[in-house]
């Protein structure tokens, strides 16, 4: 029975050939798991994107919360969600995992089967990565690598003053979901998007889904001039846009998308929580800038992507970020994005 094995008993050779059972590769990867390095091809024309990032048991999940389906499925897809803020296709994921001895090995098979599950949906194959064992809780690291022509990247630095500030989906749902369980919700086994009410918000915290297909839409159709994705919340995110065009934005509150199920979460709360979706972390929408002009069109090509997405703000040439109520006053935010060193 494998029910109670721990990995410790597989030894590193059993558990990496584990996780290579579940890779298929395709053309593109001439030689994958197995080698010294992998060995990929990118198309003709076209530049290599790469992005990478950890996930540590205790600060970026919490065990008792997630699952581990879902935990792989997550820990891909927040990097997955960087290529695609890029405009990117992605392809190539290198893991590097490092687990207490004490494991059980069923945790990494789920792990394992959720990761790759995240993977064929966004068309990336595993090549590679690193396995060793931890005294200090479960560590993993993602490494993301994808392609574009370089005509079509797109890159946090080209808003101009006068652009819309577009987001896509809505926002503060995973931070809301993030309270939910803090607040002792016990999360359902394996829920998706289309759940209604607290599970779906729980849904989009632990099972993100990278806006990959609107983000390779945005940079093919060249009617977008800088992209991020919100992993920081709004506010903070298009900070970053901000601070690399030299530019600022007026941000419309009332125009920030929220969820039902996140108006209905609210109701618990004695004030609209704004803070959730000025600052709320983990959405992983993206957030773009384009001209006015093309309003329409990008309307349209998010819904072929089955994505909503509206106009927040506008890009202004003073470099603040102001956020208006609906009488058109000043709001001022009560907090930043999350920040791993903030003092
Ligand atoms: P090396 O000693 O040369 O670093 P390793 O023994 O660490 O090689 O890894 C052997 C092969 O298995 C390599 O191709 C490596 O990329 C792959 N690999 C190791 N750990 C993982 C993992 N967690 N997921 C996918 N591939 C892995
Ligand atoms: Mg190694």
């Amino acid at each position: 029975m494998t029910r109670d094995k721990k990995i410790s008993e597989l030894g590193e050779f059993g558990l990496i050939s584990r996780i290579a059972a579940g890779v298929f590769a395709p053309d593109n990867v001439i030689t994958g798991i197995g080698d010294d390095a992998a060995v990929t091809v990118t198309d003709q024309g076209m530049q290599l994107l790469t992005s990478t990032d950890m996930l540590l048991e205790d600060v970026h999940f919490r065990r008792r919360w997630h699952d581990p389906y879902r935990l792989g499925r997550k820990s891909l897809a927040v990097n997955i969600s960087d290529i695609a803020a890029m405009g990117a296709i992605p392809r190539w994921a290198l893991l590097s995992l490092a687990m207490p001895s004490d494991l059980p090995l069923n945790f990494l098979d789920d792990f394992t089967r959720g990761f790759l599950s995240m993977a064929g949906e966004h068309g990336v194959t595993l090549i590679g990565g690193d396995t060793c064992s931890s005294r200090s809780g479960l560590v993993i690291s993602v490494t993301v690598m994808g392609e574009q022509l370089p005509a079509l990247i797109l890159r946090r630095s080209g808003a101009r003053p006068g652009d819309d500030v577009w987001v896509t989906g809505t926002l503060g749902d995973a931070a809301m979901g993030l309270k939910l369980l803090e607040d002792g919700c016990v999360p359902s086994p394996l829920t998706g998007e289309g759940q209604g009410g607290g599970d779906y918000l729980v849904s989009r915290q632990l099972d993100p889904t990278p806006r990959s297909a609107a983000g390779l839409a945005l940079a093919g159709a060249g009617l977008v001039t800088a992209m991020i994705d919100i992993s920081d919340g709004i506010l903070a995110d298009f900070g970053h846009i901000a601070e690399m065009s030299g530019v600022g934005a007026t941000l419309r509150l009332n125009d920030l998308p929220v969820s039902v199920p996140f108006r209905t979460a609210v109701r618990a709360f004695p004030q609209f929580p704004h803070h959730l979706v000025l600052s709320g972390g983990e959405d992983y929408e993206l957030c773009f800038t384009a001209a006015p002009i093309h309003r329409e069109k990008i309307t349209e090509l998010l819904k072929k992507c089955s994505l909503a997405g509206m106009p927040v703000g506008i890009v202004t040439s003073s470099p603040e970020v102001q956020v208006l109520d609906a009488d058109g006053a000043s709001f001022l935010p009560k907090k930043q994005g999350f920040n791993h060193f903030a003092p």
